[in-house]
């Protein structure tokens, strides 16, 4: 008899999950509080305009999600452009990315300028990040680049994104995001970026639809109230106030939920979760009536402006009819400005749209809307891994508890859901072979 498996969660990782498991006899029900499949990766109705709540692009060495969208048959949609960076640096625009790019930026000596592209370069080529692992991303970048080098290129984006958690991120999640970035780039003057034509609905859809073909069960608009451990095994989980029983229960969502809902969690993994952190995000999408700037990413060093960028996805996705842009407020649940109401946000995003082209003014914003999520960032700190609970312990067996702060040394990507999805399953498999 085929093992029945509650999954927990159905953004990408849920749900290739549940492809997987399915595909290996598994019988699988997964759960997803909202009244949509997607979590981070989820997409509204835009005023006709299907379109994903947060900005999403594709890199050139995601592979699992290739794989997978192969395997699925929407590989197709998988589209590549050849993207523009900028930077707005105290009021005025300059080209970024290259080292051309680098060598005519106006606010930086010549010393600052080598050490930084050196820095970025060699970081791309570098293979292993363990020897990072005790470093924090300030101290390396402040080694390579010096304290002015550091305050000039780096400090308003970590400032923006962590705030004062920003001195124990880990030199390991940089490196793979400027590593990341740098191999999708077709050559050192070009970058290049990927998406996916129809947004990752296309891949949350078709997810959907073999789960649903293969026999698997959805439940939406169901949100897991508590994990039931007893004798240091699973027994099932509790929804809608009511016991269900299954032989394992494998949690994607953020792991800052699973103490709230798993009252008989072992002590050690308690005690693991109190010290994780994850910074949420409030995002903003407009559409406009006309194009900001030409660059698809526009990096934010300006005091005046509480962000760290600019993602216009018109001009990543330009069979897009409309001007898009999105403008993330990364921000600590508990931090009040996170609870501030959407107009804020809305007239924030309308100045800087200005600021950054005054060409344009709040009459040039079509609709806009914001979006909220808790847990959007995981706070990868030195020798992160570590601190992570283990995906699986005889202390609570059947429990699998996983969840983008496993990508680490990646960052979170649709990606690298599916890559540890697919990881953990052939880890059930091979443990349920014996
Ligand atoms: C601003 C922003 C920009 C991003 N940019 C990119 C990008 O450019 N490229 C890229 O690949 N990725 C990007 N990402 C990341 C990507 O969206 C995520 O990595 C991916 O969606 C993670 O999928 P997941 O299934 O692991 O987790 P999630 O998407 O977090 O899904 C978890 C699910 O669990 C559900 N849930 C929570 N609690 C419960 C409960 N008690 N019971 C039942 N269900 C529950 C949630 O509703 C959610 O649907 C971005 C994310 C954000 C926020």
């Amino acid at each position: 008899m085929s093992k029945n498996v509650a999954i927990i969660g159905g953004g990408p990782m849920g749900l290739t999950f549940a492809y997987e498991l399915l595909k290996r006899g598994y019988k699988v029900d997964l759960y997803e509080k909202e009244s949509q499949l997607g979590g981070m990766s989820a997409h509204f109705d835009f005023s006709g305009l299907d379109i994903e709540k947060y900005y999403h692009f594709v890199c050139g060495p995601d592979y699992p999600m290739f794989e997978i969208m192969k395997e699925l048959g929407i590989f197709d949609k998988l589209k590549w452009t050849n993207t523009k960076m900028g930077l707005f640096y105290q009021g005025k625009l300059y080209k970024w990315g290259g080292p051309f790019e680098l060598l005519a930026f106006p606010k930086a000596n010549l010393i600052e300028k080598a050490r930084y592209g050196l820095h970025v370069f060699c970081a791309s080529k570098y293979k292993n990040w363990i020897r990072l692992d005790k470093l924090t991303a300030l101290d390396w970048i402040k080694k390579w680049e010096g304290e002015t080098g550091y305050q000039k290129f780096w400090d308003s984006l970590f400032n923006l994104k962590f705030y004062e958690i920003k001195h124990s991120i880990a030199a390991p999640w940089l490196w793979s995001r400027l590593a990341r970035v740098a191999k999708s780039r077709k050559n050192i003057f070009q970058e290049r970026m990927g998406y996916i034509e129809g947004g990752s609905k296309v891949v949350i859809d078709k997810l959907e639809d073999r789960i649903l073909e293969m026999g698997g069960r959805i439940f939406l608009n169901s949100p897991v109230e508590k994990i039931c451990i007893a004798d240091k095994k699973v027994k099932g989980l509790v929804k809608d106030g009511q016991l269900v029983m299954c032989d394992s229960v494998i949690s994607t969502i953020p792991i800052q939920y699973i103490k709230g809902i798993t009252p008989n969690l072992p002590a050690k993994d308690r005690a693991k979760l109190e010290e994780l952190d994850n910074v949420g995000v409030v995002c903003v999408i407009a559409k406009l009536k006309q194009q900001l700037t030409e660059n698809f990413w526009l990096n934010i060093t300006d005091k005046s402006m509480d962000i760290p960028g600019m993602i216009e996805l018109s001009n990543l996705n330009t069979s897009l009819k409309d001007h898009i842009l999105y403008v993330p407020f990364y921000l600590h649940k508990d931090n009040p400005m996170y609870q501030e109401p959407d107009e804020n946000f809305i007239n924030k995003v309308s100045q800087y749209i200005h600021k950054v082209n005054s060409a344009l003014n709040k009459g040039n914003i079509i609709d806009i809307r914001v979006f909220r999520y808790e847990y959007a960032q995981p706070v990868c700190t030195t020798e992160f891994l570590k601190k992570l609970p283990d995906i699986q312990s005889s202390e609570r067996q059947g429990f699998y508890i996983v969840d983008t702060a496993y990508c680490y040394p990646e960052d979170r990507s649709i990606n690298e859901s599916v890559k540890i999805a697919r990881k953990v399953v052939d880890m059930i498999g091979k443990a349920d072979e014996k």
